[in-house]
């Protein structure tokens, strides 16, 4: 049976509320659709962010064991994968760096070729610029002096760069922590106060400085309408009305993802979905509905080319310096160690120690046994030379405010495989398992950069625990696993991010970025929201027939 749109609750349904889910939900609205977002997070407000990483129960996502904070750590073989789970997605816990990836980009992996990416781009990247309110870092705090001078004493000081960042500065001149109305949507947006330099912004900034989605896109979608459900986690999404490839609409299922025992089970109805739960969300919930069979014309290709942007996190722990490493904003600067090696200053605010149980005396070596013995031997040896400063730098008191993080990336190939298998540890049921080549957790460039940075201020070089003892290199930035491609044989959707075999299906996250950016990756899931959203007429015009363009031989023609 056929439904008329105002049978339906919605005319698009929009899974996740993160960077693709926010664009999406405007863009939608504005061209005159119903929109309904299905948000598993909560929603933060200064009132209740957490003021340190101490407060594990508001900082921390694992609802099961009573944790509803907005930062989600997933373990894999491959990989620790760092996400946000909130109202505003990973934005609310993001470090808010915005910087485009080296055009090179398009010409790498499954996308290339697919479209002039080098023509259509740039507008979209100002776009999202625009509404990210992307400007340079003007707030220099300490770490990023120490980053630049620890690059010239490596000889990558003219790569030295501030960061550009979605950060609501002063002028200069103006006192920090003022309320202006809002400065970046002609009024439309909320009112908002200049960046006090706290260092917070991982911990959700509670000045509101930071442009957080809740405060963009996402507030300018609620109110032309858009219905936001916090706390509603989707679990099923299935074609209406025995039509397998969708043209008759999709029910959604969801529970309330905070409960324990009644789980407040609703249905919905609309005529398309968006999927916007992020590269590992998204992955997830397709791989269940390609296996319980709601959607199994879904590509086999779904899992494949995840990319972690060849990250490493070092750090430098700093008793005794003079200041206070803390001040700033959260990623202040970069600089570029060698042609594929980038290195970004990061910190958490003072108070926020509670990550210092993570990190200890910087190792060297290839992973497995040796690097443990000589990790363990390295401590030993640092005991006996300076066994106050060793025991000072090894518990976590204070580790916020002495802290560098130094987020290493490597714009170099490389990539995992996610499955949907039962684990050997817990053969109940399915999960998402990683599988492929292991990704290096030990750079050596980096290290020695390190090193360096650690002399300048007296201080030690640290790795983090579980890339010495587990061989896992720790990522914010988890990428692919549902690409781009020509067809259903080499990737999850086509250029315009519509799903393969089915109609009016979308997905605008991060599962589609298909080549290693080699730099934070918001910005480009954005612009390529952006871009996926302009393809999509207007309400009036909408045929509801819209699938994905099949074109098996394109990457022939490349
Ligand atoms: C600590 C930290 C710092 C970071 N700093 C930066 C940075 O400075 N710059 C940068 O570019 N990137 C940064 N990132 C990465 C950035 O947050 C992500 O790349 C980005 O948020 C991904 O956008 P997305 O649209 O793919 O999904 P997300 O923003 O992750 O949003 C997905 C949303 O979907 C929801 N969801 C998932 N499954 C379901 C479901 N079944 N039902 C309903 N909702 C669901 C999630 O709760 C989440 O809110 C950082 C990440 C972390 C963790
Ligand atoms: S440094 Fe502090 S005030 Fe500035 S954006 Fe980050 S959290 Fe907000």
């Amino acid at each position: 049976m056929a439904h008329s749109t105002d049978q339906f609750d919605f005319d698009f349904i929009v899974i996740g509320s993160g960077f693709g889910g926010s664009v999406s939900a405007l863009r939608l609205v504005e061209k005159g659709y119903k929109v309904g977002v299905m948000e598993m997070g909560r929603r933060w407000t200064p009132d209740n962010l957490p003021h340190t990483s101490w407060s594990i129960r508001r900082w921390l996502w694992r609802p099961s064991l009573g944790l509803r904070g907005f930062f989600n750590i997933q373990f894999f073989e491959h990989a620790t994968i760092f996400h946000g789970c909130a109202v505003g997605g990973g934005s609310i816990t993001y470090a808010c760096t915005l910087l485009p990836p080296p055009v090179k980009v398009w010409e790498a992996g499954s996308w290339r070729a697919l479209a002039d990416w080098k023509a259509e781009m740039p507008r979209h990247y100002d776009t999202a610029s625009r509404m990210l309110g992307v400007t340079e870092n003007k707030i220099l705090g300490p770490a990023d002096t120490l980053l630049k001078k620890a690059a010239e004493s490596a000889g990558s000081g003219h790569t030295f760069y501030c960061t550009k960042v979605g950060i609501f500065q002063p002028v200069e001149g103006d006192p920090a922590g003022q309320t202006y109305p809002d400065p970046f949507f002609g009024g439309q947006g909320p009112e908002r106060s200049t960046c006090i330099a706290c260092g917070g912004c991982m911990m959700g900034c509670r000045y509101g400085a930071k442009n957080t989605l809740d405060l963009g896109y996402l507030y300018l979608a609620e109110k032309r309408g858009v219905q936001v459900f916090p706390e509603t986690k989707v679990v099923k999404v299935k074609p209406l009305d025995g039509a397998s490839d969708g043209s008759l609409g999709y029910e959604i299922c969801t529970v309330k993802s905070t409960a324990w025992l009644r789980r407040q089970p609703q249905r919905f109805t609309c005529r398309a979905v968006v999927f916007s739960a992020s590269s590992l969300g998204t992955m997830e919930l397709l791989c269940h509905l390609k296996e319980k069979g709601s959607l199994p014309a879904i590509s086999g290709q779904l899992g494949k080319h995840v990319r972690t942007n060849s990250e490493s996190l070092i750090g430098v722990r700093t008793p005794g310096y003079s200041e206070d490493v803390s001040q700033g904003i959260a990623i202040g600067s970069g600089v570029y160690i060698d042609e594929h090696t980038h290195i970004e200053a990061v910190r958490y605010p003072k108070g926020s120690d509670a990550m210092g149980f993570l990190t200890t005396i910087l190792t060297d070596g290839q992973p497995g046994p040796r690097r443990i013995a000589l990790w363990l031997k390295n401590v030993f040896t640092s005991m006996l030379r300076h066994p106050f400063k060793t025991v000072r730098v090894l518990q976590p008191l204070g580790w916020a405010r002495e802290f560098v993080i130094l987020l290493c990336m490597q714009a170099l190939e490389g990539e995992i495989e996610m499955r949907w298998e039962r684990p050997m540890f817990w053969p109940f049921r399915k999960f998402l398992v990683s599988r492929g080549e292991k990704v290096p957790t030990y750079i050596p460039k980096a290290n020695e950069f390190a090193k360096q940075f650690a002399r300048l201020t007296g201080g030690f070089a640290m790795s983090m625990l579980p890339e010495i003892l587990f061989n896992v290199p720790g990522t914010a930035h988890c990428i692919g696993g549902c690409v781009i491609a020509d067809s259903p044989s080499h990737g999850v959707v086509d250029s315009h991010q519509r799903i393969f075999n089915y109609k009016n299906m979308y997905i605008c996250d991060g599962s589609v970025v298909s080549a290693n950016l080699g730099v934070n990756p918001s910005l480009t899931i954005t612009a390529l929201a952006e871009r996926a959203m302009s393809y999509i007429p207007a309400a009036a015009e909408m045929n509801w027939n819209d699938r994905a363009h099949n074109d098996p031989h394109r990457h022939l023609l490349a």
